[in-house]
């Protein structure tokens, strides 16, 4: 049973108690972490010893939306400056010459930045599969970078000609949809403690699919113990598509086509009111805030301090990589930080003379990306470092010129400007190393997507 000692680091536990320990560490065996504390209390020899001081030590982060494919697309010049609607009907037709080994380049992309930003779970969208692309390809560069994943089968099933947003060209059969979906549950779903793979059941957005795909994904999902997860309250042409097709706003057609409970979370959730919020709560429906994608496509601001206070999880994620342009989650924590800060700021912030009236701090952001994240996707055993949870965690160098004249060792990676991590490890297995990738050649690597990417647009 191999072992790892990480030692004299700052700890963030993000435990219940939210224990933090200036000269801490982990002991780990088979994956799993079976001590932290003080590194003086921890056992001193390990087949592996890993002398962290000077770094920080935090719970590997956890994305709860993206669309890896998108790493194909990021900064198209049509698609540069326009609202969520036109950027997708920009992109549609490139998609749809996505080949399967474009599915396989563009995850191991998408998961080593991850990684690099200090990610060890990621759940992706992926809701088109043009040419015979699966998600079977998906899941095998998942399992060879390393990551935890929680592979969505999306679907697209209402077309131009019947009234939704994409073309024909990228939509499918429901039967096909849906049967797919069972395949892919019972070849792929792990629900175990420390699982690696988990499928989830993803018809795209309201103006893509039909209520019918809606009911029979929500049915399909309870019977096999798999989540259900969607774009929602995105945009504000999203709720004028839902009142006018299905006269209700996004929530309430959620509620209509039985898709609320605690195995499910929407993406965005932007456009909500307070009874909507309450609905969420009330169900355990979970939010994934992508704050970088709402502020590129002009989408809104989600309102996350009223979601926390009624109680609802929210975790955050990259989204998509053509609307965001990168995928890096530990910048991600810093603009929901900040963004929310934005948002005080046009309710009213600056006239409050309520001294006890505080900002998202950084260890709030650092918790919804950790903590929020887990419990949104389901998970009890990663989102902390406790003894008996998965051995997922990264570490920043703190020695650099980036933190030079930082006095608060945590909060210093989510204040100052978003860098590469210097460890990643998920399971007790490095994926990150000295700043390095070690499970994929970043060059080579670079290369095969950079061809790929340039093919699909010409
Ligand atoms: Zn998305």
């Amino acid at each position: 049973m191999p072992t790892l000692l990480v030692k004299n680091a700052h700890l963030l536990t993000m435990d219940d108690h939210h224990t933090e320990l200036s000269n801490g560490g982990l002991f780990i065996e088979n994956g799993f972490i079976s001590k932290v504390g003080a590194t003086r209390e921890l056992p001193s020899t390990a087949d592996e010893i890993l002398d962290l001081a000077g770094h920080v030590v935090l719970p590997g982060l956890v994305n709860t939306h993206h669309h890896f494919y998108q790493t194909l697309t990021r900064a198209v010049p049509a698609a540069q400056d326009t609202n969520l609607f036109n950027w997708l009907k920009t992109l549609y037709p490139i998609w749809a010459r996505i080949q399967p080994e474009d599915i396989f380049i563009s995850t191991s992309t998408a998961l080593a930045e991850l990684a690099l930003s200090g990610c060890t779970t990621a759940a992706d969208h992926l809701y088109l599969y043009p040419n015979g692309s699966k998600l079977d390809d998906e899941i095998a560069a998942a399992s060879e970078i390393g990551l935890r994943i929680h592979a969505s089968r999306g679907s697209m099933s209402l077309g131009e000609s019947k009234g939704g947003l994409p073309p024909d060209s990228v939509v499918n059969d429901e039967d096909s949809i849906l049967k797919d979906s069972q395949r892919l549950i019972e070849k792929y779903h792990d629900p175990k403690l420390g699982s690696m793979v988990q499928i989830v059941l993803a018809p795209c957005s309201p103006f893509s699919v039909t209520s019918d795909l809606m009911k029979q994904s929500a049915k399909l999902a309870r019977e096999y113990g798999v989540h259900l997860h969607t774009h929602l309250a995105e945009t504000e042409d999203e709720e004028q598509f839902c009142l006018q097709k299905f006269g209700h706003r996004p929530v309430g057609y959620m509620q209509e086509v039985d898709w609320v409970g605690d195995n499910v979370w929407f993406a965005h959730a932007v456009w909500v009111n307070d009874e909507e919020i309450k609905v969420f709560a009330k169900h355990n429906c979970g939010v994934a805030h992508c704050p970088t994608s709402n502020m590129r496509l002009a989408s809104g601001i989600a309102p996350i301090k009223e979601y926390r206070k009624a109680g609802v999880n929210v975790g955050l994620g990259v989204d998509g990589s053509a609307s965001n342009d990168g995928s890096h989650l530990l910048a991600e924590v810093r603009n929901a930080m900040l963004l929310s800060r934005v948002k005080e700021g046009i309710t009213g912030y600056s006239l409050s003379d309520d001294p006890n009236r505080k900002l998202m701090t950084a260890r709030e952001a650092l918790h919804l990306g950790t903590r929020g994240g887990a419990a949104v996707l389901g998970r009890k055993d990663i989102g902390s470092l406790e003894a008996g949870k998965c051995a997922d965690f990264f570490a920043m160098n703190l020695n650099r010129i980036e933190f030079a004249g930082m006095h608060d060792p945590v909060s210093a990676i989510v204040f100052g400007q978003p860098i590469r991590v210097d460890y990643t490890v998920v399971n007790g297995r490095f994926i990150v190393k000295e700043g390095q990738l070690v499970t994929v050649d970043e060059h080579k690597l670079v290369e095969k997507h950079k061809k790929a990417a340039k093919r699909l647009l010409t």
